[in-house]
């Protein structure tokens, strides 16, 4: 069966690491010696106490975080969170910062302007088509959040490293780069991720936050829309996406113990995204779209010098099994996402193929 797998380079849902893919297959119709699937395990049960409870610890571990943190299973994806941000954490007069470099980030700005919360656009890299991350930016005062995307999946653009806000705490939309490398926890007040890309099937979002953004969150909201509905029960106010859940515990589970943690991790993701940066730097076929010192770990974009060479160069790597290689819809080109379960193999295969491709259309 493996053998018949791809080298998978999507964007999101998203390659998963072999080994937790097996262990789900293997575990699929008696999960623990329950007689049962985990898709037929009660939430309320023992069992899922022990899956949801044993994610929460590793999340925490890994990012080195004590009990002032909520590890949180939502759904509705990252794109809930932008709403559910600026509705829990704004009222009255009370202001955000946000810095626009791209598609997501816009759409956060987007459900902060509909609830006509306030919000100040301090950056935006809009004017090189979100090819860098701004630098040096002037945050506001007042700010109560200042909200960024750490990885812009559509333009591959990725912060190295996390602006100095001047204690105003970050609220980063991580969903293509959670948990790839290790974070300076003290800038972030929450951070958050749609879990199909680096951490599971799509369906369950994950959010870690800080207790004290919650003293001062508006309390008159729907249950479902609060964040402390889901922090007071466990995220079991409601059923929650169990598959989802226990599949983001084993793959944390395969980078603390398989991977060796977040700075192997990161390790890894250089060593990966280094070897296609360099193949595309040595080239004059292929060119990189997002600039040197904002380039991603994770969604490597390039162009050919023809749209004709682009549709060309997808179809003969998806005849060759390197499948998920067609730019986002928006942006058009190329994009190979090589996120933490993305193995080496993969991206040796791709950087063979690229070179070949190359040497081939000159
Ligand atoms: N933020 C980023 C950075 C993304 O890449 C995506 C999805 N591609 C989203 C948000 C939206 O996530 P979801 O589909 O989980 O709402």
């Amino acid at each position: 069966m493996t053998d018949h797998r791809i080298h998978n380079f999507n964007a999101g849902p998203a390659v998963l690491p072999l080994s937790v893919l097996k262990e789900i297959q293997a575990s699929f119709l008696n999960f623990n010696n329950s007689g049962m699937s985990i898709t037929e395990i009660s939430h309320r049960s023992s069992y899922f106490d022990n899956v949801i409870n044993d994610a929460v610890e590793r999340a925490k571990r890994l990012l080195g975080l004590d009990d002032q943190y909520h590890v949180l299973f939502l759904q509705g994806g990252a794109s809930l969170q932008f709403a559910m941000i600026p509705m829990n954490f704004l009222s009255g007069d009370q202001s955000a910062d946000y810095v626009n470099t791209g598609t997501w980030s816009t759409k956060a700005i987007k459900e902060a302007k509909i609830q006509k919360k306030k919000h100040v656009v301090v950056a935006s890299s809009e004017d090189k088509d979100f090819s860098y991350i701004p630098k040096n930016i002037t945050f506001s005062k007042d700010a109560k959040y200042v909200h960024i995307t750490s990885n812009n999946t559509i333009k591959g653009t990725q912060y190295a490293d996390f602006p100095d806000t001047g204690g105003i705490p970050i609220i980063a939309d991580m969903s293509s780069d959670f948990f790839s490398r290790p974070l300076p926890m003290e800038k972030f007040g929450m951070i958050y991720a749609g879990a199909q890309k680096n951490l599971g099937p799509s369906g369950t979002c994950m959010v870690i936050l800080r207790k004290d953004l919650l003293e001062t969150a508006n309390a008159d909201l729907p249950s479902m829309l609060k964040y402390s509905t889901f922090a007071e029960k466990n995220s079991m106010y409601n059923t929650p996406p169990c598959f989802g859940i226990y599949t983001i515990d084993l793959v944390l589970k395969w980078i603390e113990e398989e991977m060796g943690g977040l700075e192997k991790m990161e390790a890894y993701n250089q060593e990966k995204a280094g070897l296609l940066y360099d193949l595309i730097e040595a080239s004059s076929f292929y060119r990189a779209t997002a600039e040197k010192g904002s380039r991603s770990l994770m969604n490597v974009t390039f162009r050919l010098p023809s749209e004709e060479l682009e549709q060309k160069f997808i179809k003969e790597a998806a005849a060759k099994g390197l499948g998920g290689l067609k730019g986002h819809r928006s942006v058009g080109g190329c994009r190979a996402s090589i996120y933490n379960a993305s193995p080496m193999e993969s991206i040796k295969a791709l950087v063979e193929f690229m070179d070949v491709f190359q040497k081939e259309a000159k």
